[in-house]
């Protein structure tokens, strides 16, 4: 199944992605998860996108989709994949057509996490990410056993530096200037999925489930 999961920053994708990714046996591709990979690698890829992603400004598309390109065309998306976190511009959702087309795919589902925007800042600024393997946690919502360590891994327990309360702001602007206007695109072409996020963890992932005809 080729799926994409859109949602505001903060809605709960990369929460969800890596459980269904893993229940489907195909690759969790998070686009965030890829910048912040190369700029603790300093790459030039990595420099460039965090001249954006410090700020809560999009990476220019052309470099964003360029490297979801390279992304999909690996063996492990042959049996699907799960992308979290792109398109976030309509361009961009244009350029991954075409890039599915090229290679005999399209999407099954889009699925589009829907959480208030009050809640967004809460979870936005609880979030803490375990810098070894990228699991994420919530301080009150979703805690580690141990405070400051990654359940699965044992790895430090960080803040991302754009989950501050200015660049979150900026973020969410930019959400509902730049890739709001996703939801209407999706549902025009009869993919759209909607799911409410105001839930917990586990209810979003069954009504997930439901939709995309998976019983996990
Ligand atoms: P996104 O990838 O959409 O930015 P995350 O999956 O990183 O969102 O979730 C944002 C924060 O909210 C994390 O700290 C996560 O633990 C927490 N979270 C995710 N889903 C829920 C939920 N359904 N209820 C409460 N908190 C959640
Ligand atoms: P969240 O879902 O919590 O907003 P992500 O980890 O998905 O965060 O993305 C972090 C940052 O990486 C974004 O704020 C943006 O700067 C950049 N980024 C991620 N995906 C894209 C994309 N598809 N296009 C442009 N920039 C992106
Ligand atoms: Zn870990």
């Amino acid at each position: 199944m080729n799926i994409v999961l859109m949602g505001p920053p903060g809605a709960g994708k990369g929460t969800q992605a890596d459980v269904m990714a893993r229940n489907l046996f195909v690759p969790h591709i998070s686009t965030g998860d890829i910048f912040r990979a190369n700029i603790k690698a300093g790459t030039e890829l990595g420099q460039l996108a965090n001249q954006y992603i410090s700020k809560g400004d999009l990476v220019p598309d052309e470099v964003t989709m360029g490297m979801i390109k390279d992304r999909l065309a690996e063996d492990d998306c042959a049996k699907g994949f799960i992308l979290d976190g792109l398109p976030r511009t309509i361009g961009q959702a244009d350029a991954l057509e075409a890039i599915l087309a090229e290679q005999g795919k399209k999407l099954d589902k889009v699925v589009n996490i829907d959480v208030p925007a009050d809640l967004l800042i809460t979870r936005l600024s609880g979030r803490r990410v375990c810098r070894n393997c990228s699991q994420t946690y919530h301080l009150e919502n979703n805690p580690p056993t141990e405070p400051g360590r990654c359940d699965e891994c044992g790895g430090e327990l960080y803040q991302r530096a754009d989950d501050s309360e200015e660049t979150i702001k900026n973020r969410l602007d930019v959400y509902t200037e730049q890739s709001a206007p996703l939801i209407a695109y999706y549902e025009q072409k009869g993919l759209l999925l909607s799911i409410n996020g105001n839930q917990s963890i586990n209810k979003v992932l069954t009504d997930i489930g439901k939709g995309l005809g998976q019983s996990w």
